[in-house]
C-alpha cells in the first residue's frame, strides 16, 4: 500500500480492497473468487468493475495474470516492470514467481535472431513444487 501511494497511484476503495484480497491469498486466485470475497462485504461490485481493476494492478505492476489457471497473483517483487516467470506446481496449483531478466534475454537475443519480435509475454513453467515432489 505504500507503495502505491509512493508511485502516486491513484487507488479506488475498491481496487485496493482487491489488491488485499490478492496479496492475501498468497496463491493464485480466480477473480470469481475475488468476486465472492466482495460480495460477503459491503461493497459488492459487478464483475467489469472487478475485471477493470485487475486490469489496472496488473498494468501497475502490483498482480500478475497467470494464463494458464486464469487466476490472477499478487506479485513478490512489486515496485519495478518486469516480465516474470512462473513455476506453476501442477497438482497444488501454487506458483512461484521468477523475476531473472537473464531469462528474457536470451529469449529476446534468440527471438531477434530469427526476425522475431517478442511481445511481454510471462512464461508459466509446469512442474511440482518441494511439498507434491516431496509427497510422490
Ligand atoms: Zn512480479
Ligand atoms: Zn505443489
Amino acid at each position: 500500500m505504500q507503495l502505491c501511494e509512493r508511485k502516486g497511484l491513484n487507488l479506488t476503495p475498491i481496487r485496493r480492497r482487491i489488491l488485499e484480497i490478492v496479496w492475501r491469498a498468497h496463491e493464485p486466485i480466480g477473480a470469481y473468487e475475488i468476486l465472492a470475497e466482495l460480495a460477503k462485504e459491503r461493497e459488492k461490485a459487478a464483475p467489469p468493475t472487478v475485471y477493470r481493476a485487475l486490469e489496472f494492478l496488473m498494468d501497475a505492476g502490483l498482480v500478475h495474470r497467470i494464463d494458464s489457471l486464469n487466476a490472477f497473483l499478487g506479485c513478490m517483487e512489486p515496485g519495478h516492470a518486469h516480465v516474470a516467470q512462473f513455476l506453476v506446481c501442477r497438482q497444488c496449483q501454487r506458483v512461484a514467481e521468477i523475476d531473472d531478466p537473464a531469462i528474457n534475454r536470451v529469449l529476446a537475443e534468440q527471438s531477434r535472431a530469427k526476425g522475431f519480435r517478442i511481445e511481454p509475454t510471462s512464461l508459466e513453467i509446469k512442474g511440482l513444487c518441494s511439498d507434491c515432489s516431496s509427497r510422490t
